[in-house]
């Protein structure tokens, strides 16, 4: 007798190459162009869509690719080498699945079968205009009765949001006594109103098309993620190990193509360059020695994070706050060393078909992007609270 396995499957590491090589493609046609006009790169979408990798962070039995914490990590990289708004747009949608996935309850089943077929897009809107980039705090509250959530939400800063299928927004708890107590929304496109406030016209990032927007509505009281009051148990768990191995992974991709783009160049040109002075093979090895140790440190990370039971010990936040910290720092680094390494020609000028300047435009957003000082500042806080640092 033959026992079929009636598991759905997960995909293969060849079934996530060649969709993710078909992503790439359709991207590297239009990178340039993006970035040039600041203009979202919906035909990059249209290829995460229909290849299925926008539900690379759907569970099997929802019809997803069944991927965890690596996969995003790898697939996010491989998008960013050729273009890290693509990566970041892509790294932000599977953070969002992720809250739904772990955080979801009821609305698991509506949402994550769509977004394994394509069709849902998922945008973040944490960021407001009174508290800025801090992410627990939240200065506009949800109204509303025991059946429906008012919306009613300014949002200076949302990758993608014209484009989004729908939102996960943070704002006060109904009822609550301070700003500290945030839940987390859901809301359909098509529940809200939602009005561009402005332009994108920043210095790189330039595709992720981040542009203000009003969002206003009412959506049906279940469509909270967690508990009303608990997006900080979603943060800690979920939203802040996905951003910054996410993020980092792009940094890190963004970085590596650029390396991989130069090392090519100098060894088609070795005949008039040379490849014996002192002073390139220290800039090369500098810049291979920061990548190499931003590596270490995510693979490190996802392994931690794979194996503990409590992703919310300091040790373990301090852990993921290093991620970020030391990508941001050395990504762009590296890259600027190679336009030293290089010079006017292929280092600057923006007609290069090495997009070296795009790319060290595009990783000065590194430290902003959650501001690197207020990490620190967490950071600080939890060293002193570590109950593993002990005086011996
Ligand atoms: C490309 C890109 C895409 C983004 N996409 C989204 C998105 O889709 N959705 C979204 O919600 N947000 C998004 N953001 C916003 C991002 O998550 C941060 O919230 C934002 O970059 C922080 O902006 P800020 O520097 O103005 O704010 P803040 O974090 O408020 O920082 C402002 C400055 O104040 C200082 N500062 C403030 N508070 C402290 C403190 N306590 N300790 C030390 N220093 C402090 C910092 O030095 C910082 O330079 C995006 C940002 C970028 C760059």
């Amino acid at each position: 007798m033959t026992v079929t396995d009636t598991r759905p499957a997960r995909w293969s590491t060849a079934d996530l190459d060649r969709a993710v090589q078909e992503v790439d493609a359709v991207t590297a046609l239009h990178a340039a162009d993006c970035d040039r006009d600041a203009r979202f790169p919906e035909e990059a979408l249209a290829a995460l869509r229909s290849t299925g990798l926008l539900g690379l962070m759907v569970p099997a039995e929802y019809g997803g690719a069944g991927g965890g914490l690596a996969d995003m990590a790898a697939v996010s990289s491989r998008l960013s080498r050729t273009c890290m708004s693509v990566g970041m747009i892509f790294t932000m949608h599977c953070q969002q699945v992720a809250a739904v996935v772990r955080d979801g309850g009821p609305l698991r089943d509506r949402l994550l079968p769509r977004v394994a077929r394509g069709e849902l897009y998922l945008a973040s809107v944490t960021t407001e205009a009174s508290t800025g980039g801090h992410l627990l705090s939240s200065g506009a509250s949800l109204t509303g009765d025991a059946s429906t959530l008012h919306v009613d939400r300014f949002a200076p800063v949302v990758t993608g949001g014209s484009f989004a299928d729908g939102f996960l927004l943070t704002m006060q708890a109904p009822d609550a006594t301070s700003p500290t107590q945030v839940s987390l929304v859901y809301a359909d496109r098509d529940q809200l109103r939602v009005t561009v406030r402005g332009g994108w016209n920043p210095m790189g990032m330039r595709a992720t098309h981040s542009a203000p927007l009003h969002l206003a509505g009412d959506v049906p009281a279940g469509q909270v993620v967690g508990v009303h009051g608990g997006f900080r148990d979603i943060a800690v768990r979920t939203f802040a190990p996905m951003a910054h191995i996410g993020w980092a992974a792009c940094w890190l991709g963004t970085a590596d193509g650029a390396l991989s783009r130069t090392v090519t160049l100098l060894r088609a040109e070795r005949r008039s360059r040379g490849l014996d002075s002192e002073l390139l093979l220290r800039r090369l090895s500098r810049v291979r020695q920061r990548l190499d140790t931003v590596h270490a440190l995510i693979n490190h990370s996802v392994s931690v994070l794979e194996k503990t039971i409590d992703s919310t010990s300091a040790s373990v936040q301090l852990l993921i706050n290093a991620v970020k910290l030391t990508a941001s720092e050395m990504c762009p680094a590296a890259v600027d060393e190679l336009v030293d390494l290089l010079g006017m020609r292929h280092g600057y000028l923006r007609d290069s078909d090495l997009a070296l300047e795009r790319a060290l435009r595009d990783l000065r957003s590194a430290p902003l992007n959650y501001s690197n000082d207020r990490l620190h500042a967490a950071d600080g806080a939890l060293v002193l609270m570590d109950r593993e640092v002990r005086h011996v």
